[in-house]
This record gives C-alpha cells, structure tokens and sequence, in this order.
C-alpha cells in the first residue's frame, strides 16, 4: 500500500480542452510534487505519446488515459480509462466515432447563440481550438469570457452553454457499456468520473453505478476538483457498497481557471483501494527521477 502516494490521474492537454501542451503539462506535475500522473484528453489518445516522453524526461511515472464522453439516462456522463494501450485499434475507432459530430454540434451551438445576439460565436470558439476534432464547450467559453459577455466560466456554463440555455446543443455520444469494453479491451481499469456533478436522481445514479460494475467497470473519483467534503463522502460510501477502487484526479485544464492545480488534492481516504493498485503493471516508470521511490504494491 502507497496511501500517500500523489497521485494525479484525471488532467487535460491542448489535445482536448486544456491550455497547456502534454510536455508542459508533464513538467507542471512533476513541479507540483506529482509522483503518478494520467493524461486524461476527452475522446482523443494523440497526446498520450508526447505526455508519455515527457514524463520520461520529467522523472515522473505515467498512466495512458482518456475520458470518454458517455450519454446515460439523458445526461453526459463521463468515463476516465487509464492505463489503456495506446495503439489499440478498437479503443482508438470508438474514439474517433465519438468525436464525430463535435464540429456539426459547434456550429449548431454558435447558430444559438447568434439567435440571442452573440454573433460569432463559431470562429471565435474555433480560434481557441488546437485539436480540430476536438472543439468542446470550454472552447466557446474562453471566446465568451475574453470578449466580455461572461464574467467567468461558470457565469458562461449558467447563462449559455447547459441544458435548456440558448447555446445548449443535446449530443448523443457513446454508450456506457461499449465505452468500459474499449476501455478493458485496450488493458485499461474504467473509472466513473466526478460523479458529484451529474443531477441525477438517486434511481438513476444508482442505475449508473449498477450497470457500470455490471459491464466490468472497477473504478470512481472520489477525490475530483469539483468534489466538496459531502461528495467525498458519499462516494466513499458508494465506492465500498459497489466495491470499485478510488481513484483521485484534479481534472487540471488551466492554471487561469482550474480551481486544483496538478497533484493538490488530499489523500484518498484510508478504507478505500486506491485504483493504480491495479494497474502497477501498466505504469510506464521513469529511469530517473522522484518516482524512483515508487514501488509496486503489496501483493493481495
Ligand atoms: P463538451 O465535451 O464539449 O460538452 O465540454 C465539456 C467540458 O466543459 C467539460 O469537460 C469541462 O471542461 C467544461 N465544463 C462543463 N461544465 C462546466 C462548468 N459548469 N463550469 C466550467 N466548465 C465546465
Ligand atoms: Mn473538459
Ligand atoms: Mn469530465
Ligand atoms: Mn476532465
């Protein structure tokens, strides 16, 4: 057992909706005491090899992640994979179909909001766009914030960009049970991200967290950037009565305006398993460096 390990298993690149480049990124972490650090891009693996040399060269040891984006009873929910292959084909081909429709969704969006007099909105957004698969609601929400409509992007995501606000565009992305397959198909453990921010009602997240274990998923953030001291404890409690492994991620997209930097949460609790106990054998270990000490856990 590691239990004061830090590990930091949920962060985004340029490759997604995050600020900073993968090589950036690796240095941050290791800058902010991480010892295990996942890059976690939304439904794209092509930073993972630069995260993965960058790592190398920081001295940091590093699990290949993603999170998928899933659509389950309505709502988007969001699946971390990590410790994938990152050549899998069939991962990589779910992937791809999902990002499919990011573009026609975007300009549909920008359509709604020039319908409440943002005119723009499309090429503005695309500006801040580096991954042209990938243009995503944060996108949207820097060209909204740098131009004066919004105040922050919380202020953007209340007023423009949620369920029933003008530019709101519902989505159909994967499925839950096909998306922890890709994910235990290409080697990876599936982990049930920052589940204290869907609004479900305790049916429905109950279902969640069901059919998840059901189709073979092993994992939930208990620890996220946007979970308070009542979700760390809920999900403690949910983490034990589903038998699923704790993961702890910040979810780092921006030094500007993530609230968690790299590798700044608390510990996990103590009764929890901490994910990366199984999934040792997928970590790419650096030849040099802090995470030297790290060693595999205790059998059993
Ligand atoms: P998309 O995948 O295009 O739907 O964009 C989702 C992304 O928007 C998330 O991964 C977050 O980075 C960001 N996001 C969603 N809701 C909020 C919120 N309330 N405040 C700030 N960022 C948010
Ligand atoms: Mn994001
Ligand atoms: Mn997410
Ligand atoms: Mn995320």
């Amino acid at each position: 057992m590691h239990p004061l390990l830090n590990a930091d298993l949920h962060s985004h690149s340029t490759l997604s909706d995050g600020t900073l480049e993968p090589e950036v990124l690796a240095r941050r972490a290791r800058d902010q005491g991480v010892e295990l650090w996942a890059l976690t891009d939304h439904d794209e693996l092509s930073g993972l090899q630069r995260a993965a040399d960058a790592a190398q060269a920081a001295g940091v040891a590093f699990l290949a992640g993603v999170e998928v984006s899933v659509s389950f009873a309505g709502e988007t929910v969001h699946i971390v994979g990590l410790g994938v292959d990152i050549h899998d084909t069939a991962l990589a081909q779910g992937l791809a179909r999902t990002r499919t429709g990011r573009l026609q969704r975007a300009r549909d969006m920008a359509a709604g909001l020039a319908q409440v007099g943002i005119q723009g909105a499309f090429e503005g957004a695309l500006a801040y766009v580096t991954n042209p698969d990938l243009v995503s609601r944060s996108h949207f929400a820097r060209w909204l914030v740098d131009t004066g409509v919004c105040r922050d992007h919380g202020d953007v995501f209340r007023r423009y960009l949620t369920q029933g606000k003008p530019g709101y565009v519902p989505h159909r992305w994967a499925g839950l049970g096909e998306t922890v397959q890709w994910i235990r198909g290409a080697g990876g453990i599936a982990v049930i991200a920052h589940p204290g921010r869907y609004k479900f009602t305790p049916t429905e997240e109950y279902a969640l967290f069901s059919e998840f274990t059901a189709h073979g998923g092993e994992g939930v953030e208990v620890l996220t950037g946007s979970h308070g001291a009542a979700d760390v404890e809920k999900y403690t409690a949910m983490a034990l009565e589903f038998s699923l492994a704790a993961s702890r991620g910040s979810d780092f997209h921006s030094p500007e305006e993530s609230r968690i930097d790299l590798g700044g949460l608390p510990d996990l609790p103590a009764t929890l398993e901490p994910v990366w106990q199984r999934i040792w054998d997928r970590v790419r270990h650096p030849a040099a460096g802090p995470a030297q000490a790290i060693r595999p856990p205790a059998p059993g």
